[in-house]
C-alpha cells in the first residue's frame, strides 16, 4: 500500500513535468539550458573565487612592505587563483561515472531534486539481459528513417549526434515515435547474460503525445573491424577533443546507414541512463554484436571530458520486470 502510494506520488509528479523532460531529452533543449545554467553558475563562481583572489593579491600587495610578507601573501593568492581556476572547470561538471566520486553514479538521485528518480526509482537502467520468456510477434517495431541534416555535440558526458528536422522514425504497437538522436557508451551499458561489451549506442526517438514517451534502440558492439557509421563522424569527432558543448555541423546523415542487422531484440521498460534517469522509456536491445575497432572506442573516450571516458552507468536492480526476446514470426 504505502508503496503503491509512493509510486503514484512519483508518477504523478512524472506525469506533471512530463511534457518538460520529455522536450529536455529529445531535443536536448532544457538539458542545453540547464548546461548553460550551469556554466553561467560556474563562471559566476569561477569569477568571484577570481575576485576574491584578486582582492587577496591587492590586499597583500597593500599590506606587504616586507619583501618576505608580501612573497608569501602574493604566493597566496596566486595559490587561490589557481584553484579558483580548477573550482571552475569542477563545477561544469554535472555529474560523472566516478565509483566513489561525489558526483558518481550512486549519488546522481541526491545532486538535484530533479534526478530523484537516479535513486529511488524502481524501473531504472541498465540491467542484464536474461530473458526468461520468449515471445513471438507477428507485428515487429518498424523503421523508417531517412537521410537528414545533422550535427555532432560534445555534451561532455558523451558524444552525440542529434538530427535536425524529419530524420524519420520507428513504429511500435501503431506509435510513431520521431528519432531525435544517437550517442555513444562505452563499456556498455546493458549486459547479455552477465557479458558486458565495448561499446553500445543509443538512438533516442521522442513522441511527446505518447503515453510512454522516450524509446531507445540500442547497439551492442564488441572489438572488431571498425564502425562503418563511426567513421563517418571521426573527422567532427576527433576535432572536438575535450571541448564541452562544441558542436559541428555533420552535413546529411542516414540513420539507415546504423546497422542493426538483426531482427530479434530484447526488450524491456527502463529509464535513462544519465540524470534525471527518467522512467518509462521502451528499451529495443539488438541481439546482434557488432564491431567497432579498438581505435574508435579511444577516439570517443578521448573526446569527451576525463571523467565521463568511461561512461557506462552500472547495471540497476531487475526488481521482477519481465524482459522478453522478441522473435518476429516471418511466416505471419
Ligand atoms: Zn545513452
Amino acid at each position: 500500500m504505502a508503496s503503491e502510494i509512493r509510486r503514484g506520488r512519483r508518477e504523478a509528479s512524472e506525469i506533471g513535468r512530463g511534457r518538460r523532460e520529455a522536450s529536455e531529452i529529445g531535443r536536448g533543449r532544457r538539458e542545453a539550458s540547464e548546461i548553460g545554467r550551469g556554466r553561467r553558475e560556474a563562471s559566476e563562481i569561477g569569477r568571484g573565487r577570481r575576485e576574491a583572489s584578486e582582492r587577496g593579491q591587492r590586499v597583500g600587495e597593500r599590506l606587504g612592505e616586507g619583501g618576505e610578507r608580501r612573497a608569501r601573501l602574493g604566493e597566496g593568492g596566486e595559490r587561490r587563483a589557481r584553484e579558483g581556476r580548477e573550482w571552475e572547470r569542477e563545477d561544469e561538471r554535472e555529474f560523472d561515472y566516478g565509483e566513489k566520486s561525489e558526483k558518481g553514479p550512486k549519488m546522481w538521485g541526491k545532486l538535484k531534486k530533479e534526478w530523484e528518480a537516479c535513486n529511488n526509482g524502481e524501473m531504472q537502467s541498465p540491467i542484464d539481459m536474461s530473458h526468461e520468456r520468449v515471445r513471438i510477434i507477428q507485428k515487429p517495431d518498424k523503421r523508417h528513417y531517412k537521410l537528414c541534416n545533422a550535427t555532432v555535440k560534445n555534451r561532455g558526458h558523451d558524444i552525440s549526434l542529434q538530427w535536425h528536422g524529419d530524420a524519420g522514425s520507428v513504429l511500435i504497437n501503431g506509435t510513431n515515435y520521431p528519432l531525435q538522436q544517437a550517442h555513444w557508451h562505452s563499456p556498455s551499458e546493458h549486459t547479455v547474460n552477465g557479458r558486458r561489451y565495448d561499446m553500445e549506442m543509443h538512438m533516442v526517438h521522442l513522441n511527446e503525445n505518447a503515453t510512454n514517451k522516450i524509446v531507445v534502440i540500442e547497439v551492442l558492439y564488441k572489438i572488431g573491424k571498425p564502425d562503418r557509421f563511426l567513421s563517418k563522424l571521426i573527422r567532427n569527432i576527433s576535432s572536438m577533443i575535450d571541448k564541452k558543448d562544441e558542436v559541428k555541423n555533420a552535413g546529411m546523415i542516414d540513420p539507415r546507414e546504423i546497422k542493426i542487422g538483426s531482427r530479434k531484440y530484447y526488450r524491456y521498460m527502463g529509464s535513462l541512463t544519465v540524470p534525471p534517469c527518467t522512467e518509462g522509456v521502451i528499451w529495443t536491445i539488438n541481439k546482434k554484436v557488432r564491431t567497432v575497432s579498438r581505435a574508435q572506442v579511444k577516439m570517443l573516450r578521448e573526446a569527451v571530458h576525463d571523467y565521463a571516458e568511461r561512461n557506462g552507468r552500472p547495471l540497476q536492480p531487475k526488481n521482477k520486470r519481465p524482459i522478453y526476446l522478441m522473435a518476429p514470426d516471418d511466416t505471419a
